[in-house]
């Protein structure tokens, strides 16, 4: 199929079930909720066949460009049908499984996470590791056929949903840096593993710790090669800082014009709001050229900063503006409508953060892409 048949006949059928797809207005809109949202646009969409389309038959899909379930994204999140953010973890995650998992593996878990019948995590980040990732220390030990897992992880996104984890380990020594790191695809109930989640300061609990106190994983839920995992997550992170955002701009203009809608006449300085469009378009613009060489089959690399640097930017420069069109409601206003201005305006301040900092971006544009200096 291609993208204008797709196009439309994806936009058809959301026209014709958006009554169905529609979140409940009376629930409450807690992360609870919305995940339970989301399972269910996931279940739809894949039983129509959109969210297949896309991904390699394989795994369950039913292959064509991967520009279709770019489509798929935008136009569930511009008609306001998904949560962005909890949207994303499918496109950081899948086409790791993709490449790296046993083919058995993959054919039989990638079509749960596609179908919302699964969620996954992404365990990388550590209490004294997140920037500089090939410090980790969570310990992964040979023990007979298994692997022996002792250590922690923190930030770790939708933990206490997950079924699965794709889990970054030390299997060298602590000085091997990148050279020992091993990626393991971990089944979130194994005993040994205690998920604690945390309150953002935006008041979801969107985040976790995760212990893990001996936990056992049999051999062949390794990814890639023993002590190459470091590679992995190289493969992995040009998606979560590119493609897995392409439908935030669509939200974000969404979300933009619903601002300008809103404010009252005369609160938003124009300059502003003509800059943040600026920036949202800049963002798409290099998104969709991400987006067009993904699907002619070109690898993704640290070009992607780019597309993360320019799609934080513009989540901070729209919603810096709620604080002009909503005055004190941004900060007192006890309405849901002033909720969940306050809580986006709060959680935009993480965009700088996730996927990699804004400086760690930036100086990975300035090493590896503007040849400024050596990593060290
Ligand atoms: C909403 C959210 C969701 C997340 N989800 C996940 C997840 O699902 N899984 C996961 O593994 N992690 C997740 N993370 C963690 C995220 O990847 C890390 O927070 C991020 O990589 C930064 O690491 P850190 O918090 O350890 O900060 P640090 O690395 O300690 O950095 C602190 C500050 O120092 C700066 N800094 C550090 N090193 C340098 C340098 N070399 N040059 C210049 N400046 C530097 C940073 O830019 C930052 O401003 C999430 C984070 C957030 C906010």
């Amino acid at each position: 199929m291609d993208l204008d048949e797709f196009r439309r006949s994806l936009d058809d059928w959301l026209d014709q079930h958006e009554h169905d797809l529609r979140a409940d207005p009376a629930v409450a809109d807690t992360l609870d909720d919305q995940m339970a949202h989301l399972a269910k646009i996931k279940r739809l969409t894949y039983d129509a066949g959109f969210m297949r389309w896309g991904w390699p038959e394989r795994v369950g899909g039913l292959g064509g460009s991967t520009l279709l379930r770019a489509y798929l994204g935008e136009a569930l999140t511009s008609r306001g049908l998904v949560e962005p953010g909890i949207y994303s973890m499918t496109e950081v995650l899948a086409p790791t499984m993709i490449d790296y998992a046993p083919e058995k593996l993959a054919a039989a878990m990638v079509p749960r996470l596609l179908r919302g019948e699964e969620i996954w995590c992404q365990g990388f980040s550590e209490p004294g590791t997140g920037s500089n990732l090939a410090s980790l220390a969570c310990r992964a030990a040979r023990d007979g056929d298994s692997w022996r897992i002792n250590g922690q992880k923190v930030w770790t996104s939708l933990a206490q949903y997950a079924q699965r984890c794709v889990l970054l380990t030390r299997t060298g020594t602590p000085e091997s840096l990148h050279r020992g790191i091993t990626a393991l695809f971990v089944d979130m109930d194994s005993a040994g593993i205690t998920v604690r989640p945390i309150e953002t300061m935006h008041g979801a609990r969107e985040f976790c710790e995760v212990f893990f106190d001996d936990v056992l994983v049999p051999g062949d839920r390794v990814l890639g090669e023993v002590d190459h995992g470091w590679s992995i997550a190289m493969d992995l992170l040009p998606y979560e800082r590119s493609t897995a955002l392409w439908h935030r701009a669509s939200y974000l203009q969404r979300r933009l014009e619903q601002l300008v809608a809103a404010a009252p006449a005369g609160s938003l300085d124009p300059v502003a709001v003509g800059e943040a469009t600026g920036v949202l378009w800049a963002f798409r613009a290099r998104s969709r050229a991400t987006q067009r060489r993904l699907a002619a089959g070109e690898a993704l690399g640290a070009e992607t900063s780019i597309d993360k640097v320019l799609v934080a930017t513009a989540e901070q420069a729209v919603f810096d503006l709620v604080a002009d069109g909503l005055g004190a409601d941004l900060v007192l206003g006890d309405d849901p409508v002033s909720q969940r201005w306050r809580a986006e305006f709060l959680y935009s301040r993480a965009a700088t953060i996730y996927g990699g900092s804004a400086e760690i971006q930036r100086n990975i544009i300035a090493r590896r892409l503007l040849d400024l200096g050596a990593d060290r």
